[in-house]
């Protein structure tokens, strides 16, 4: 099969595809546990090419799945289909201008932080992959990182997307502007649904479950091109986006707090936010690393990274003054700079921390997901601690906690034995337990990573069967034969 659909899609474009063996067992794995192999992947060279690939799909009721830098941590990416690798030739800049850029989805986030930063401008969304992760895939998973605290997720940046459906159709959808008629009929659905929408949606800083229905009309403006904000490829290609640029912040100042317990850490947060940091994130030991770690004494447990933007004048230094000798009551204050090269050097540390949680693997012993990405008011965050570290007590388990701690956003990994069928067990009977907690207030099952493989059966569970159904008349708007990335966010029979 493989070989008949590889040379038929070769046929009817010039772009790289592949279908022998090495190839689809590279493109197999993702970030996340899962191995699914495709039976193709072409790369193609503009949405011309994208288009000519969707009509074919459609016409041969293939599964058709994007796949950016393979960073996703629930098998977002992964397809027994036709993958679209948009990093080989879609990956270019097409214009940056005072405060926006236009890019096509398979540029990382890195190569365009690059260019931007020579103009003085940046993007404020930075997943800790960002040095892998494509603006496609950020898209699709509606990304955050550390700095959502003070500038929000991708969501806040996306102005505009131009799209390919299944069957070939382009599309498109721009802030307060011009979209599609498909695009319409999606929020026809959301203007007669507003009230429904607007009490079963969690009320969070992110949130990567389900569409992102809440997020199309607010206060009167319309966002048609947040339709496709953690839509993980299932409703459209993005083939260009237009992002808002923002000036690069005159001054940062991180400050490095020490913290006996990760609860301790947690308690603080009410207090850290009246102060308005732009990041605050936590570190357990497990997480640390070498720098904040192995080589200094003066580290205890739990480690807050806490960073502020501004112009550098008089008055917000003496508010991280006053913010350092008041944190004193609840932590050390191990490091206070404002030397970028060093914050830098530092936030490094961060972003190697699920690097480090994924060294406790040791043979069938492995650091499990599912419950990762939890988010929460973050007034409620250490009732979230306490509660979740009784239930790894419960089931002894050891486990890994860290993350963005600002925006109730923690990730955290219970060490299960994936080879004992009491391990599986038990991994179940914690995600029912994390989950009815969440859930039960006002939380929400993904923050920024998203649904996937792993979690597309909870968000029945997180949204119920009204908002469900939603979902449903969604995908069947924009792809009725469940052919664009089936499996991930929706189930249900064509
Ligand atoms: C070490 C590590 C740290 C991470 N830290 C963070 C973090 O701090 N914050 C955070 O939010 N996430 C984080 N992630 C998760 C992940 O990196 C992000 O979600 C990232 O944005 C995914 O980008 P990607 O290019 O790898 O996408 P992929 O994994 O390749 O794909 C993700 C989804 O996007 C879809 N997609 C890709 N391109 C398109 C397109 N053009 N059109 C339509 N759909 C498309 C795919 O089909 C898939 O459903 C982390 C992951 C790792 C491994």
């Amino acid at each position: 099969m493989s070989d008949e659909i590889g040379k038929e899609i070769a046929e009817i474009t010039s772009c790289s595809t592949s279908w022998d063996d090495w190839s689809k067992k590279i493109y197999s794995v993702d970030a996340s546990s899962y191995q699914i192999e495709p039976m193709v992947i072409s790369a193609p060279a503009n949405e011309f090419e994208v288009q000519s690939i969707s009509k074919y799909a459609a016409q041969r009721k293939l599964p058709l799945t994007c796949r950016g830098a393979g960073t996703g941590l629930l098998g977002q990416c992964l397809s027994n289909g036709i993958i679209l690798d948009l990093v080989q030739n879609m990956n270019k800049i097409i214009e940056i201008g005072d405060r926006y850029v236009i890019v096509q989805p398979g540029i990382t986030k890195h190569k365009l932080d690059k260019e931007l930063e020579k103009r003085g401008k940046f993007i404020p969304p930075n997943p800790a992959s960002s040095n892998y992760c494509t603006l496609g895939g950020m898209i699709a998973n509606n990304s955050s990182g550390p700095y959502t605290l003070g500038y929000g997720s991708i969501m806040n940046y996306l102005i505009g997307v131009k799209t390919v459906y299944s069957g070939g159709e382009f599309g498109y959808a721009y802030d307060n502007g011009p979209y599609d008629s498909t695009v319409k009929k999606v929020i026809d659905i959301v203007s007669s649904n507003l009230d429904l929408i607007q009490r079963n949606y969690p009320k969070v800083s992110k949130n990567s479950c389900g569409y992102r229905l809440d997020s199309i009309i607010a206060n009167d403006l319309i966002h048609p091109q947040r339709i496709f904000l953690a839509s993980e490829g299932t409703l459209g290609i993005v083939t260009s986006a237009k992002l808002l640029i923002l000036d690069v912040p005159e001054f940062r100042h991180l400050s490095l707090l020490s913290f006996p317990t990760v609860q301790a850490a947690s308690a603080s947060i009410p207090f850290i936010l009246k102060y308005k940091p732009v990041a605050t994130e936590l570190l357990d030991r497990s997480t640390m690393g070498e720098i904040l770690n192995v080589h200094d004494t003066r580290y205890d447990s739990c480690t807050l990274l806490v960073e502020f933007h501004g112009n550098g004048n008089s008055l917000l230094k003496q508010k991280i003054k006053e913010f350092e000798y008041g944190v004193s009551q609840f932590s050390r204050v191990i490091e206070s700079t404002s030397d970028k090269t060093g914050i830098e050097k530092i936030w490094n540390e961060r972003k190697n921390a699920l690097n480090n949680v994924l060294k406790n693997t040791l043979g069938s012993r492995k650091p499990l997901g599912m419950i990762e990405d939890t988010v929460l008011d973050p007034a409620l965050l250490l009732d979230f601690v306490n509660f979740l570290i009784d239930v790894y007590r419960k089931f002894n388990v050891s486990y890994a906690i860290y993350g963005h701690a600002g925006d109730g956003n923690l990730h955290t990994r219970p060490i299960i034995d994936t080879e004992q069928k009491t391990g599986i067990d038990t991994m179940e009977m914690i995600t029912s337990d994390v989950f009815r907690f969440i859930l039960g207030h006002g939380g929400s099952i993904s923050g920024e990573h998203g649904d996937g493989l792993a979690r597309v059966k909870h968000v029945f569970q997180m949204y119920g069967s009204e908002v469900y159904s939603l979902f449903v008349k969604t995908k069947q708007i924009f792809d009725k034969n469940n052919i664009m990335n089936p499996g991930k966010k929706v189930l249900f029979e064509t």
